[in-house]
């Protein structure tokens, strides 16, 4: 069955009939690398997408590891949430905690047999441990920290990430960063990269800081990996989904089962392109990620493939 539904794809590749994921694949030049598994509906999803034009276009990616890389010289980068945990300001209790927090709740986060439900206890569950951790912590972290460790974190965004981040802001395409990281580092990366373009907004988790810039608690509610959609809808962020009414067309970018349900607060959502980097176990995560995510870039350190639906969207779709 399996082996009829390749080929049936690949004689729909040969007789053009995706022209649109053709181009793309061309433009991009890696294809080995590009696990589709329905390419029918993905060509569908690129046609709606590139045909609607900018204007009909918004972007949700998550940050770490998919905005970020994953590795990068041979060496793992750090998550927001890594860079901080890691720094050499911080305590030597705080950074044992957070060893024996990512040792227990991330096996949890990346098992591939669970639920959501069932692993969204667990993630609430790390957070309030890892905040309750910094704020039991002394000497507090304060803001001005907060730079110094971004300045000097292993945390490299993807390659040509500038480019897919200055050609939205070029056409006024709105980027939203949502992460279950640490949101005041991402700002920072962000600035620190010179990517924090007006088009672009993050939501995440806060540290919050008293008038003397001692960290006085975290913002409410957590987002977690399990949460991302519920989360942007609470309170304020609700107006920026209200902004964005017409923008009826979606690429979201992640590299977590849970990043797929960035999209649920968009209003209107009419096509959502869900594309997914598979940057650890490779092979054992692949069927996961191709039932989940209509594209799947296998362990690719760049927004290359992003960049090139882009193109075809500025220029074809105005
Ligand atoms: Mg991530």
């Amino acid at each position: 069955m399996l082996l009829r539904k390749s080929l049936l794809y690949q004689l729909m590749s040969w007789a053009k009939m995706t022209p649109l994921v053709d181009q793309v694949l061309t433009a991009y030049g890696r294809s080995e690398q590009v696990k589709i598994k329905n390419l029918e509906q993905t060509e569908k999803l690129l046609q709606s997408i590139v045909s609607s034009g900018p204007q009909a276009l918004q972007v949700i990616t998550d940050f770490d590891a998919t905005l970020s890389r994953y590795h990068a010289n041979g060496k793992k980068c750090e998550s927001s949430y890594g860079v901080i945990a890691h720094s050499p300001l911080v305590t030597k209790k705080l950074k044992e905690d957070a060893i024996e927090l990512f040792e227990k709740y991330y096996p949890i986060e990346i098992n591939v047999s669970m639920s959501a439900d069932e692993k969204t206890p667990h993630m609430i569950e790390w957070y309030q441990k890892s905040h309750e951790s910094f704020l039991d912590s002394y000497p507090r972290l304060n803001l001005s920290q907060i730079t110094e460790m971004a300045r000097d974190a292993h945390v490299i965004l993807r390659e040509n990430s500038h480019k897919m981040l200055k050609t939205l802001h070029s056409v006024n395409i709105p980027a939203l960063v949502l992460s279950a990281g640490m949101g005041n580092l991402v700002e920072e990366i962000l600035k620190i990269n010179s990517v924090n373009f007006s088009n672009v907004k993050v939501i995440a988790n806060f540290m919050q800081f008293d008038e003397t810039g001692l960290l006085k608690g975290f913002s409410e509610p957590v987002v977690h990996v399990f949460n991302k959609n519920e989360a942007v809808l609470h309170d304020d962020h609700a107006a920026y989904f209200e902004n964005l009414k017409s923008r009826h067309n979606v690429i979201l970018m992640g590299d977590s089962l849970g990043d797929t349900n960035m999209a649920t607060g968009v209003q209107n959502a009419e096509t959502v392109l869900k594309i997914g980097f598979l940057n650890t176990h490779l092979e054992d995560h692949l069927p996961a990620y191709m039932d989940s995510f209509d594209v799947v870039l296998v362990d690719d350190q760049s927004m290359d493939f992003i960049n090139s639906i882009l193109d075809l969207v500025i220029n074809d779709g105005t």
